[in-house]
């Protein structure tokens, strides 16, 4: 993925601006540097003090201890947010550094579905209906299992997400600058989530949970054209195509996908085969076919729907199916 020229001009912001302030401070503040030159502190904080007129808080998933230098907090782990909120709010600018470094905790980023999903396609494709017993399912997931990082990973960025939340109830202008030295793939995807997670957070309700539908729907439609794993092959799923009356009787039809119900197409599909309606839930869903060699993806882990939906809203955007995106939306409304 490339940075967008936005995020580009952003780096390149700071980077006119107080970019290699904010590093340099962020590098004399690693908890090593701190213990063992603790007078490089006092230099980056010193200087923090020449040159800027703002507090800067500073997110550092690995720095665990309590740290409170006047104009600059650590809010990570232990440091309660709470503490701060006095001094936040009498402060003239307020400014959030995060290390994109420790960016990685993207759960969608790291979904089975994502890394192997290309894999696992072709191992079934090769195989026919009948070698498809449980033991070749139990062998599949073992081989492609996903790694326990993206699932116990979720919580750190629940826990930035439930800080930046607060942060903005006490001190809604904040800026944030995103720090770092080499920015990878998986770290802008994760700026690009985390931007539109505080942008959700600026909007009022109604717009903020039309922008989330949207750019969720984007995302799975980004994510369903680039591993395509319902793997359509002349107008034929995957299961269609496996499809058979003992082992695997899913979907009905025999074209057009889980868009075809049991005696027609839905009205909502479109002729080239696209929904007219932006149903979510059609979107979300995987049948059980594929879905038992682990190729799919849940609601939680899109940030969007994990920051700003509660269960029962996010059960909505599952289990709505066949519905326009104005029902789902008013279904999510009142749950
Ligand atoms: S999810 Fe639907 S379209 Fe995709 S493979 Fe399964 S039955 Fe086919
Ligand atoms: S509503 Fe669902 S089933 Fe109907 S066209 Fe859209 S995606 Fe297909």
């Amino acid at each position: 993925m490339k940075l967008s020229k936005e995020k580009f001009d952003l780096i390149k912001t700071f980077d006119d601006d107080y970019s290699n302030l904010i590093i340099s401070m962020y590098n004399y503040l690693t908890a090593n540097v701190r213990i063992e030159h603790p007078e490089k502190v006092i230099s980056g904080y010193e200087k923090i003090k020449k040159d800027m007129d703002e507090i800067i808080l500073v997110y550092d998933a690995k720095w665990s201890e309590d740290v409170k230098i006047d104009g600059f907090f650590n809010i990570s782990a232990k440091y309660a947010l709470d503490e701060l909120s006095d001094k936040i709010k009498n402060t003239p600018k307020l400014s959030l550094a995060i290390n994109v470094e420790e960016f990685d905790n993207f759960p969608i980023w790291n979904t089975f579905m994502r890394h192997n999903c290309s894999n696992i396609l072709e191992q079934l494709e090769a195989k026919q209906i009948e070698d498809i017993t449980p033991m070749c399912i139990e062998e599949t997931l073992k081989k492609y299992k996903i790694s326990e990082v993206s699932y116990t990973k979720t919580l750190e960025q629940n826990f930035l997400v439930e800080r930046m939340k607060k942060l903005y109830e006490i001190y809604p202008g904040f800026n944030l600058y995103y720090v770092g030295n080499n920015l990878s793939n998986e770290q802008s995807f994760c700026i690009n989530e985390f931007d539109k997670f505080l942008y959700a957070l600026r909007l009022g309700e109604d717009d903020r949970y039309s922008y989330i539908y949207d750019e969720v729907c984007k995302l799975i439609d980004e994510m369903v054209l680039k591993y395509n794993f319902c793997n359509f092959k002349d107008n034929l799923c995957l299961s269609q195509r496996h499809k058979n009356l003992f082992t695997n009787n899913y979907p009905p039809s025999k074209t057009d996908g889980c868009c075809y119900k049991v005696f027609h197409k839905c009205g909502y599909n479109n002729k080239d085969g696209t929904c007219k309606v932006k149903c979510i839930s059609c979107k979300l869903f995987i049948c059980p076919y594929i879905g038992k060699f682990g190729i799919g993806m849940y609601a939680y882990e899109f940030l969007l729907l994990n920051a700003f939906l509660t269960k029962r809203q996010r059960r909505e955007t599952v289990y709505s199916f066949y519905k326009p995106k104005e029902t789902i939306l008013k279904r999510i409304k009142n749950g």
